[in-house]
């Protein structure tokens, strides 16, 4: 691969606004037809970010929509017990999400009067929103012209402006951060940052980006070493396959599935346990404990009866653990410990 210097703020200047024109134009033909993107409601546009990061948009749209019926406002989330938002959250994961979502939703009631702020940095203080998730919600909520980079953006970013990403990023964040500054124009902030994300997604992919059907490949500084490299190599490498049965999400998964269908007083551990592996006995307890205290870390559930437990590892054991280590409690204690939704 050639070696390229990254490119100085007056030349990447002088091709701003090319980028810019071709890009907007390509998102209002090409980007794809979904629901956040007819909405400027901040908390549909927040539900829909929250959701949104590291899920596969296909697979948010139902949950999305699924949510917002039952809880269509700020007031009605803050209303609700965080039990109910956990089972309409369903089986999209990452759990703590929406207990985030729900504390954040209180918040605004309580301290904000029932309105969503459009400043990022009031938006950054909230549980769960870091500076991504900030500046979406004030861009495509607000309309305000920030910028503001995810995984995609930044690569995108990186490759237009530095060169390729891999094996060794050529910018630093805030070059990029920069960079996508200068570019947001003014008063389309709205279509530029979702044309850059979409992009992301559908041309400029991580492992294979379509060069040839990219509406910005013109000048685009990694263009010419990714087409070598994948000439060179035109199967890219498999990803390793992670394996989610059997995994920590896994089991916390199944836990929490179990209690979104069990009455409001829960299920004892012994249930838990049998529900989540064939052939649970006793000597599982120790691990099935382990489940529901990570749940119960992050907000997720409640362990009614159980003794305070210091020592049990908040990280859950993937395979059956050595069990010869003690249970916070006795056997029979432990098996009768109840977990619930908060
Ligand atoms: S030309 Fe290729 S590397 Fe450059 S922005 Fe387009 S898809 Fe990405």
């Amino acid at each position: 691969m050639s070696e390229k210097k990254p490119e100085n703020g007056t030349a990447a200047g002088d091709r701003l606004e090319a980028v810019r024109g071709a890009l907007i134009s390509w998102f209002v033909e090409h980007g794809r037809d979904l629901p956040w993107r007819y909405t400027r409601d901040p908390y549909h546009v927040l539900v829909s970010e929250v959701m949104l990061q590291q899920i596969q948009v296909t697979r948010a749209v139902p949950f999305y929509l699924a949510f917002l019926e039952r809880f269509p406002t700020v007031e009605a989330l803050a209303g609700a017990p965080i039990a109910e938002a956990i089972r309409v959250w369903g089986d999209l994961g990452r759990y703590r999400r929406v207990v985030n979502l729900h504390r954040t939703a209180r918040l605004v009631v309580e301290e904000h009067g029932g309105e969503i702020p459009p400043d990022p940095e009031v938006l950054a203080t909230f549980p769960g929103i870091g500076p991504y998730t900030a500046g979406a919600v004030a861009c495509f909520a607000f309309e305000r012209d920030v910028p503001f980079v995810d995984t995609n953006m930044r690569r995108v970013l990186h490759r237009l402006f530095f060169g390729p990403e891999v094996p060794d990023a050529r910018a630093k964040d805030r070059e990029i951060l920069s960079v996508a500054a200068e570019l947001v124009p003014r008063g389309r902030g709205w279509e530029w940052n979702q044309a850059l994300m979409e992009l992301g997604a559908l041309r400029c992919t991580a492992r294979r980006p379509l060069c040839d059907e990219c509406p910005v490949a013109d000048g685009c500084r990694a263009r010419g070493d990714i087409l070598e490299a994948l000439s060179a190599s035109p199967r890219a490498a498999k990803k390793p396959v992670y394996r989610y049965k059997g995994s920590n999400r896994y089991y916390r998964g199944r836990a929490l599935a179990k209690l979104r269908e069990a009455p409001e007083e829960g299920v004892t551990l012994r249930d838990l346990g049998a529900a989540l592996r064939d052939g649970f006995t006793e000597a599982d307890l120790p691990w099935v404990e382990g489940v529901a205290r990570s749940l119960e870390k992050d907000g997720l559930a409640v362990l009614d009866g159980a003794k305070p437990a210091p020592g049990t590892p908040d990280i859950v054991a993937e395979e059956r653990p050595a069990y010869g280590a003690e249970a916070s409690t006795g056997a029979g204690e432990t098996a009768a410990v109840r977990v619930r939704l908060p």
